[in-house]
């Protein structure tokens, strides 16, 4: 397959395959994630999207809240999530290497297995490509990668973000706009609240049956 829309025109050519990269805590998976990858995946047409779960997201190290959550429940929770879902694919790069995790290295290790005939396309919610300038060498990481940023509730487009700010040329995708975050999902199980329809039903289950976020409660924020 010879894929031509979403690259230079030169670099186009060699392009055999387009891989999508979702990396994410994942605390829990939920309908959101996959929402955004379903969007990217159909929109761009793209060979397989890789669920990359951090080992420890650098971005949530601060605060005295209760942390996240095991990497085997993470894992275990993705694989459920998207197991039954042709071209979602689990990776577990980052949580192998263990240590904290950054995009620019996940993306550098996806370069040197994939190759150049392959092009990795970085999926982003739009909240997380404001963050963009604080991540590690975000220069480099665009030189290895396209973003791709799917519309968030209470975030803008790449087109509204300052000038200079890395994040602008990004790849647009109108997502569904789910409303659905991580951090409601833990407060809402930890107050005994059902999240049926904002998470995978398995996930769910999973999340019973392993008594995960009981403890999640008003200083959840200050994991941030
Ligand atoms: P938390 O509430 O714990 O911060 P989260 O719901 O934002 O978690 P993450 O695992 O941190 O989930 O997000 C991984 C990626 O998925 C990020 O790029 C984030 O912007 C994106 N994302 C998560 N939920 C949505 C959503 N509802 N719409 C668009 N993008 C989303």
């Amino acid at each position: 397959m010879e894929l031509t829309t979403g690259a230079s025109s030169s670099r186009a050519s060699r392009i055999q395959s387009r891989i999508g990269v979702l990396g994410g805590t994942f605390d829990p998976i939920h309908n959101g994630h996959v929402a955004i990858a379903t969007a990217a995946f159909n929109v761009l047409e793209l060979t397989s999207v890789l669920f990359v779960p951090a080992a420890r997201p650098w971005m949530k190290e601060f605060g005295t809240g209760p942390g996240v959550t095991s990497v085997k429940h993470r894992i275990e929770m993705v694989k459920l999530a998207t197991e039954s879902r042709e071209g979602f694919d689990l990776s577990t790069l980052d949580t192998d290497l263990g240590g904290l995790s950054y995009s620019v290295d996940t993306i550098s290790e996806l370069r040197e297995q994939y190759g150049h005939a392959t092009e990795l396309m970085l999926i982003l919610g739009a909240d997380a490509l404001e963050e963009l300038p604080r991540w590690r060498e975000p220069e480099r990481l665009l030189s290895m990668c396209t973003l791709v940023c799917i519309g968030r509730p209470g975030s803008g487009l790449p087109e509204n973000l300052p000038d200079g700010h890395p994040g602008r040329d990004a790849e647009f995708v109108s997502g569904p706009m789910l409303q659905v975050n991580a951090t409601e999902i833990r407060a809402r199980i930890a107050a005994g609240l059902s999240v049926e329809g904002m998470v995978n039903a398995s996930v769910g289950a999973y999340i019973e049956r392993e008594g995960l976020y009981q403890e999640y409660g008003s200083d959840d924020e200050k994991r941030h």
